[in-house]
């Protein structure tokens, strides 16, 4: 209603205007240079008004040409980003999916659509591991990596690559870079303590690794590594008091204060690890800087005072007796193993060089000897170094296992794990 009250006045007003003009009398006359003309004032006064009518029409035109390019990029612009949106869902539908060929799809028509942005390049590298084209993803996360506010994305995406393909050096300089992006992100701790154990850099394994990691194995090796004596003597320190049971602590320890010119103190921190748990390798190190038999045998005597059943102690003892000439304690203490249950190969190549020593080089000398390594062959393995998660054996003791690299997991065993040498020990005794 109210627009048809406005339409009839508007028309009024028209009408009127258009009667007063054709009313207009008189005539208009105008003479420019040669050029004369005279029209009635009605015909006039209506030529002037086509005229701005269309003046006005021209320099609307002029507008609109001279604006055009940027409204037809901004149009474009607002398409691009329509599309590209909807790209970038479909692109994160098809990953959450699992659908390698409509997420790389997807991820490239939004890359077209909106640009290297952040989320265009992080989706791009996602649909490229997806689909298995890693060097496609790395591209992808490098461009990331490059880019201020997003860095830390690309180089997490590059870290993990470098520790799949298992390239430890480039994966620490990654690291490195990732940390300064984005300092203390808890992501890259466990990381950077999954970097440091693989690439043996034991000292930062055990500065990031979690409360509840066995950090004596960790601080034993972190040890044996540092350069600087305080460091060292106190990670094996640390190592030691966290499990006085591990060999691999109490030999670190005691090499440390040694170094410190402690040699009573490390003797002290041998004999209460092999009380607790005996290692022939203690024994060595209890023994390192002594020169002849008779000397040995009453160190060993020493080490073994707290625990001389022990089969570790027999074995040890008696060594040490036959290298000091006193082949009736070898005898004694090499029998006393037998007694206890030992029927390794290590006890009966003992008591083959007993048998050797004690009837000289006489035929019942070596017969005994003989007799003692045929047994040898069919005896029980020697202990070694077991893991107990995979099972792989290893010469010497690495606070990860070569074979499953799973941390703390030896035991020292003479065959699948069933109990340290200790315990079976103490069930034999
Ligand atoms: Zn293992």
């Amino acid at each position: 209603m109210r627009r048809v009250v406005l339409f009839l006045l508007t028309a009024c007003v028209v009408v009127a205007i258009s009667w007063m003009i054709y009313r207009l009398p008189g005539t208009v006359s105008a003479e420019i240079g040669p050029y004369s003309f005279a029209a009635a004032s009605p015909v006039a006064v209506l030529a002037v008004i086509i005229l701005f009518a269309i003046a006005y029409l021209v320099v609307r035109l002029i507008g609109f040409l001279t604006f055009m390019p940027r409204r037809l990029r901004r149009w474009r612009a607002n398409r691009n980003r329509r599309f590209g949106d909807i790209a970038v869902t479909r692109a994160l539908v098809a990953l959450a999916a699992g659908d390698t060929g409509d997420a790389r799809r997807e991820a490239g028509r939004a890359r077209r659509m909106l640009g290297d942005t952040a989320q265009t390049l992080l989706l791009a590298a996602e649909a490229g591991r997806l689909a298995g084209r890693e060097d496609e993803a790395e591209a992808a996360f490098r461009q990331l990596s490059e880019q201020p506010d997003a860095a830390f994305l690309g180089l997490r995406g590059l870290l993990r690559q470098a520790m799949e393909r298992e390239n430890w050096a480039e994966a620490s300089v990654i690291a490195r870079q990732a940390e300064a992006a984005h300092p203390a992100a808890v992501w890259l701790r466990k990381e950077r303590a999954a970097l440091a154990v693989r690439t043996g850099n034991w000292v930062d394994a055990l500065h990031l690794a979690d409360a509840d990691a066995p950090k004596a194995a960790l601080a034993a090796a972190a040890a044996a590594q540092a350069t600087n004596p305080v460091q060292g003597i106190r990670l094996a320190k640390q190592a030691w008091k966290e499990d006085r049971t591990l060999t691999a602590a109490a030999l670190a320890y005691a090499t440390k204060l040694r170094a410190d010119g402690r040699e009573s103190r490390a003797q002290g921190i041998l004999r209460e690890t092999w009380q607790a748990a005996p290692h022939p390798e203690i024994a060595t190190s209890f023994m390192v800087t002594l020169p002849d038999g008779p000397s040995r045998y009453a160190a060993a005597k020493r080490l073994t005072k707290g625990n001389p059943r022990e089969i570790e102690s027999r074995m040890v003892l008696a060594r040490t007796a036959l290298e000091a000439g006193q082949f009736d304690d070898a005898r004694f203490h090499a029998e006393g193993a037998r007694a206890a249950g030992l029927n390794q190969h290590r006890l009966w190549v003992l008591l083959a060089d007993i048998a050797l020593a004690e009837g000289g080089d006489t035929e019942a000398g070596r017969i005994a000897q003989r007799d003692a390594l045929r047994h040898s062959t069919t005896a029980d393995p020697d202990p070694t170094w077991r893991c107990s998660a995979c099972g792989t054996p290893t010469a010497a003791w690495t606070p990860v296992c070569p074979a499953c690299a799973k941390i703390a997991t030896l035991r020292w065993s003479s065959g699948p794990i069933r109990a340290t040498p200790a315990i079976a020990a103490q069930s034999a005794a």
